[in-house]
C-alpha cells in the first residue's frame, strides 16, 4: 500500500464575502486519480477545492477554499504520504484585500490589485525526501502538442517534479483526454486518447511503479 495524496478542483479567492476569482475546473482528473488510486488498494488523501463533484467514498477528503487554505492542508497531509499527485487548478492570484460582507456596487471602472499565490507542488516538492511528486500542465492546445510537451518539461525542472503529465487545454470539463506523461529520467510517454479513468489508473500505476524504484516498463 501507498499513501496517496492527490490535490484536486479549483480555487477560489474572495474579494469580499460573495465574489470570488476562481476557474473552471470540474475536479473530474482529481476524483478520477482517487477512484483509480483506492481501486489499486491505495489509502487516498484528497485536498479538494470546491467543486460539485463528490469524491469516492473511502477517499480522506479535506474540504478547502483559497489556494492559502490548500496549501496549508496540503502541507499537512503531505508529512504522511508517499505519493502526491497535484491536479488543482490553483488561482495563479489571489486579491490583496479581501472586504468583510458585500461592499456595494460602484460607478466607473475598478482597479483591482492582486497578489501571486504561493505554488504549492512547487514548495512540497522542495522538501519531498523519497516521497514521488507528480504534476500536471494544462497547456494551449493552440500550439500542439510538442510545445506543450516543452512548456511542461520546463514545469518539471522548475517544480522539481518527478513526472508531469502534459495535456492539452480542451480537456477542462470533458471525460476524455490526452496525455503525455513526462519523466524527470527523460522518458515521454504519450497515451492514447481515452477516458480520464483510464488515464488515472495509469498515471496511479506510474507514480507507484517509480516510488516503488521500478523503471518506466514496469508501470505499463
Ligand atoms: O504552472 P502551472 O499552473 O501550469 O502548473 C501546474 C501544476 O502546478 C499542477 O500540478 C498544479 O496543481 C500545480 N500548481 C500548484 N500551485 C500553484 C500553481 C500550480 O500546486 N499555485
Amino acid at each position: 500500500m501507498v499513501s496517496i495524496l492527490i490535490t484536486a478542483g479549483p480555487t477560489r479567492e474572495h474579494l469580499d464575502d460573495v465574489r470570488f476569482l476562481s476557474n473552471a475546473s470540474s475536479g473530474r482528473m482529481g476524483c478520477a486519480l482517487a477512484e483509480a488510486a483506492l481501486a489499486a488498494g491505495h489509502p487516498v488523501t484528497m485536498v479538494l477545492g470546491p467543486v460539485e463533484r463528490t469524491p469516492p467514498n473511502g477517499v480522506d477528503v479535506r474540504s478547502v477554499t483559497s489556494a492559502l487554505e490548500m496549501q496549508a492542508a496540503a502541507q499537512d497531509a503531505f508529512a504522511t504520504c508517499d505519493v502526491l499527485v497535484a491536479a488543482a487548478a490553483v488561482c495563479d492570484w489571489r486579491p490583496a484585500v479581501r472586504a468583510a460582507g458585500k461592499p456595494k456596487k460602484q460607478a466607473g471602472s475598478q482597479t483591482l490589485e492582486l497578489v501571486p499565490n504561493p505554488d504549492i507542488v512547487a514548495g512540497l516538492a522542495a522538501q519531498k525526501g523519497a516521497r514521488v511528486v507528480f504534476g500536471f500542465a494544462l497547456e494551449s492546445a493552440s500550439a500542439g502538442m510538442p510545445a506543450a510537451i516543452a512548456r511542461g518539461k520546463e514545469k518539471l525542472r522548475n517544480k522539481q517534479l518527478d513526472a508531469v503529465v502534459v495535456n492539452l487545454h480542451d480537456v477542462i470539463g470533458s471525460e476524455q483526454a490526452e496525455f503525455v506523461l513526462c519523466r524527470r529520467d527523460g522518458t515521454d510517454e504519450p497515451l492514447p486518447r481515452c477516458d480520464k479513468r483510464q488515464a488515472a489508473d495509469h498515471l496511479i500505476a506510474a507514480a507507484v511503479a517509480m516510488w516503488r524504484g521500478e523503471g518506466a516498463q514496469d508501470a505499463r
